[in-house]
C-alpha cells in the first residue's frame, strides 16, 4: 500500500541567532557572546516534525508517512544547504521552488539577551511571500497543513483546493489573524495555542484558560464548521483541550489531556513538534482501513509526548525527535 502523503504548505525561514549579554543602544557597537544559525520558518519545522515523527533516527529514508515540503527559497548562500537538510530529514522538497530574481531565502535574525532571556526577532519572509496562489498540493495528498507565514490568499486558494478534492485539511493559524468564514467550512482540524484561540474567538488572553469555558469558545469554531478544534494551553499543567463536532452533536463537552511534566530547557518548536505529531497521527488513521474512529486521546496523548521532548532541548528544528525518541505512553 502507498504511503499516506502529508503536504505541508509553508514557509522556510534560516534563523541567524546572535546572544548578547544585553541588546545595544542605538549607534552602539557591542561584541555579542555568540552566534549560530539554523533552519526554521514554521512551515519547514512542520514538515521536518512530520517526517522524524514518522521515522526512527537510524533510517530516515524509511517512514510511515510520506512528507512533501511545498513553499519557496531564493537562491543565496542558504537554500542549497537548507534543501538538503529537510533531504536528509526524510522530507521531500520537489514542491520547493527554487526563484531567481534576485529573491532571498526567508530570513529570522533572532537576538537573545541573556540577561533576561528575552528574544528580539525581525522576520524578511523574502521567498516566502513569493508563493504563488494557485494550487500547489501534490496529486495523491491525505493531509494538508498549513500555517500562515505564507500570503493568506495561498493558503485559502490550497485549502479551497484540499477540500474540494477530499483532502483532511489542518490549519495551525500562525502568526494569527482574522480568518475568513471559508476557511473555517469543512475544515478538518484547527490547531491553536491560547494566544491565537484569543485572537481568532475575539477574547482576551486571559479569557483563554483550563479554567474558562472552552467548550463553549471550541463550540463557535465548530458552529462554523471546524471538525475538531484543538487548543494548545502550554505547561504540562494546563495541557491540551479539544472538542469536536462529534462530541457536540453528542451534547457531550470538551476535554482537557495532560501535557507532559519535564524539565523545561527552550520551548522553541514546541507547537511546531505538537503539529507534526498530531499530523502524522491524523494521516495515519486516513490511510488505515481497519480503524473505524479516529482516537483523539491517542494522538493528542502522542503529540503531548514529542512536544515534551522538544522542550527539553535547545533550538528549532535541532529539538524535535524521532519517533524512538518519543517515550512511550
Ligand atoms: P511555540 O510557539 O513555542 O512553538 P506554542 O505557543 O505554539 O509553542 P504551546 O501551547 O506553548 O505552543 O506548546 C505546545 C505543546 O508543547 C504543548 O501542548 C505541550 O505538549 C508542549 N509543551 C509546551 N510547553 C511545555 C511545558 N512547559 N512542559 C511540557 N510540555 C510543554
Amino acid at each position: 500500500m502507498p504511503l499516506p502523503i502529508i503536504a505541508v504548505l509553508g514557509s522556510l525561514n534560516v534563523d541567524l541567532v546572535t546572544r548578547t549579554p544585553r541588546v545595544p543602544s542605538a549607534g552602539e557597537t557591542l561584541i555579542a557572546g555568540g552566534f549560530s544559525t539554523g533552519y526554521g520558518g514554521k512551515g519547514a519545522n512542520q514538515a521536518v516534525a512530520c517526517a522524524r515523527l514518522s521515522r526512527r533516527a537510524a533510517s530516515p529514508s524509511a517512514g510511515t508517512v510520506e512528507v512533501r515540503m511545498v513553499g519557496a527559497v531564493g537562491v543565496d548562500e542558504f537554500s542549497g544547504g537548507f534543501l538538503d537538510s529537510l533531504r536528509r530529514d526524510g522530507v521531500d522538497v520537489r514542491g520547493v521552488r527554487t526563484l531567481g530574481g534576485g529573491e532571498r531565502t526567508g530570513v529570522a535574525v533572532i537576538v537573545v539577551e541573556e540577561a533576561s532571556g528575552e528574544n528580539r526577532i525581525l522576520v524578511s519572509p523574502g521567498a516566502n511571500d513569493r508563493v504563488e496562489a494557485r494550487p500547489l498540493l501534490p496529486e495523491g495528498t491525505a493531509l494538508a497543513v498549513f500555517q500562515l507565514e505564507v500570503p493568506l490568499e495561498v493558503v485559502l486558494v490550497n485549502a479551497r483546493d484540499a477540500k474540494a478534492r477530499g483532502v483532511d485539511v489542518l490549519v495551525n493559524p500562525a502568526p494569527a489573524v482574522p480568518l475568513p468564514d471559508e476557511l473555517y467550512e469543512g475544515l478538518g482540524h484547527l490547531v491553536v495555542n491560547e494566544s491565537e484561540a484569543a485572537l481568532l474567538a475575539g477574547k482576551s488572553a486571559e479569557e483563554i484558560t483550563p479554567d474558562s469555558d472552552l467548550t463553549a469558545v471550541a463550540a463557535d469554531f465548530i458552529r462554523r464548521g471546524v471538525k475538531n478544534v484543538i487548543i494548545t494551553l502550554g505547561s504540562a499543567e494546563e495541557g491540551v483541550f479539544y472538542h469536536t463536532a462529534a462530541r457536540q452533536a453528542e451534547a457531550l463537552p470538551g476535554k482537557l489531556v495532560a501535557a507532559q511534566k519535564v524539565q523545561v530547557v527552550d520551548t522553541t518548536a514546541a507547537g511546531d513538534t505538537f503539529v507534526g505529531a498530531y499530523a502524522v497521527a491524523v494521516a495515519r488513521n486516513r490511510a488505515d482501513p481497519t480503524k473505524t474512529a479516529f482516537d483523539m486521546d491517542a494522538a493528542i496523548a502522542f503529540a503531548n509526548r514529542a512536544a515534551g521532548q522538544t522542550v527539553q532541548r535547545k533550538g528549532a528544528q535541532s529539538a524535535i525527535p524521532w519517533v524512538d525518541e518519543v517515550p512511550e505512553a
